[in-house]
């Protein structure tokens, strides 16, 4: 079944719970229930203000869904990291924390990472900007970076 294998509640101890999961992008390995979550559960370490990324498994998907067509390659719903806003697609959290965030070095747990099957689920980046752009980039994005690079070459090569 389609249970959190080997998480618990950070808040109210329930492991291997079903549902969503609500991981927190600031503190290092930590997740909550979407019981606890909805009800704002704090602990010493984790306030209602830490953005979180809803991390729904594979299985939970066809349960939600009733095992309707929804591809598994339907993007999941990332949320950024530095802001807590939520509903960002892969592709549109690159150019928002671009825009937003590219001044911030605070460490923060990847939500793509964490939310992609097989992902690493505590991958902790003080550089973010730089780890969407070298791990999540998508083609079209690395084509205009390469065409970034090639034309501003010459103010650069000076010898
Ligand atoms: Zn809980
Ligand atoms: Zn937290
Ligand atoms: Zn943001
Ligand atoms: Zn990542």
């Amino acid at each position: 079944m389609s249970r959190h294998e080997g998480v618990s509640c950070d808040s109210c101890l329930k492991s291997n719970f079903r549902g969503k999961r609500y991981k927190c992008l600031i503190c290092y390995d930590y997740d909550l229930c979407a019981t606890c979550y909805e009800a704002g559960a704090t602990t010493t370490r984790h306030t209602t203000d830490h953005a979180v990324q809803c991390i729904i498994t594979r299985s939970d998907f066809d349960i939600f869904y009733g095992g309707e067509a929804i591809s598994a390659e339907q993007p999941q719903s990332v949320s950024c990291p530095y802001c807590s806003k939520m509903g960002f697609t892969e592709a549109v959290l690159q150019e928002h924390v671009a825009a937003e965030h590219a001044d911030i070095s605070v460490e923060v747990v990847c939500p793509i990472c964490a939310s992609l099957p097989g992902g690493d689920p505590n991958h902790v980046t003080d550089d973010f900007a730089a780890h969407l752009t070298l791990e999540h980039r998508t083609p079209r994005e690395f084509i205009s970076f390469v065409i970034i690079i090639v034309s501003s070459w010459p103010d650069h090569a000076i010898f």
